[in-house]
């Protein structure tokens, strides 16, 4: 049996099981370190003592994170900056392994969802935030401490006033296309906008295009899944891949060769990658 952790900026998602076999989960709100932290080791003794210990822990979480100490970065959530997360797991006494948020659930979809059979893959979500993790030979891409890859930089659209979320950049993909963005620029949510649809829809498609152009040009993948909450506006998903297949312009590589529709393709597990992909770490590190 194996322990999960999707460890998001709203709430933390622990399962127990194996893969996409859950047995069981909770979904405990994220508010302070200690009192999240403290009702997820809660949860996994009382499990422990039903399923007997686990066999390897996978914790997939928010950053910036130091993925060889487990401490969190210069997170804007108080409290959280420092705070190292593998620490109050190192008690069950058995592996642990961690990965980003976005590259957990790149592990669950290579494993289990639209990614299977399928590599290099790239898992990109666009909500609250836009980042993205990649599986490159079998292997979560790292780096120093991990790919942002919503903080790519892109072109402003001459026509949009807006000037961006991100306190960093003055227009990175995450700054101008993640919800917060679409919401502040449009008076309205990704999921009630009304008689600006289509006009929300042009910019946001043109924007992430812009951005996962670029992620094609670095990492040849054969295919790119695209998650979070904003790709459940109608028409999002197939606006955004006629428009990086005009950027691309057959170039490069699978792009080239690749049906559209199935080179951008949305989640094979839904909500549930980044659960599963935890799980899947989890068994890997043992
Ligand atoms: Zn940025």
């Amino acid at each position: 049996m194996f322990f999960g952790i999707e460890a998001g900026g709203t709430k933390f998602n622990c399962a127990v099981g194996h893969g996409t076999e859950i047995v069981e989960e909770l979904r405990v709100p994220t508010t302070s370190p200690a009192e999240t932290l403290g009702t997820c080791k809660a949860f996994f003794e009382r499990a422990a003592d039903r399923h007997g210990q686990p066999e390897g822990l996978g914790i997939a979480t928010f950053g910036p994170i130091d993925l060889e100490s487990g401490t969190i970065g210069a997170t804007p959530k108080r409290g959280w900056p420092g705070t190292n997360i593998v620490a109050p797991f190192k008690s069950f006494g058995c592996p642990i392994a961690i990965e980003t948020d976005v590259t957990g659930a790149a592990i669950g979809e290579a494993n289990h969802g639209a990614g299977v059979g399928v590599d290099p893959v790239v898992y990109l979500t666009v909500g609250t935030g836009i980042g993205g993790g990649a599986i490159v030979g079998g292997r979560p891409l790292r780096g120093d401490p991990h790919p942002e890859m919503g903080h790519i930089l892109i072109s402003r659209r001459i026509d949009d006033v807006f000037e961006g979320t991100c306190p960093h950049h003055d227009s990175c993909l995450e700054g101008l296309a993640c919800g917060p963005a679409i919401s502040q620029r449009w008076g309205k949510p990704s999921h009630a906008l009304g008689d600006d649809l289509d006009a929300a829809i042009d910019l946001e498609a043109d924007y992430l295009a812009q951005g996962i152009a670029a992620i094609v040009a670095v990492l040849a993948p054969r295919r790119i899944i695209v998650g979070g909450g904003v790709m459940e506006v109608p028409g999002l998903l197939e606006a955004t891949r006629e428009r990086l297949f005009q950027k691309l312009n057959r170039y490069p590589g699978a792009a080239a060769h690749t049906d559209p529709a199935s080179f951008l393709v949305p989640p094979g597990l839904g909500g549930r990658a980044g659960m599963v992909g935890a799980l899947v770490m989890a068994a890997g590190s043992s």
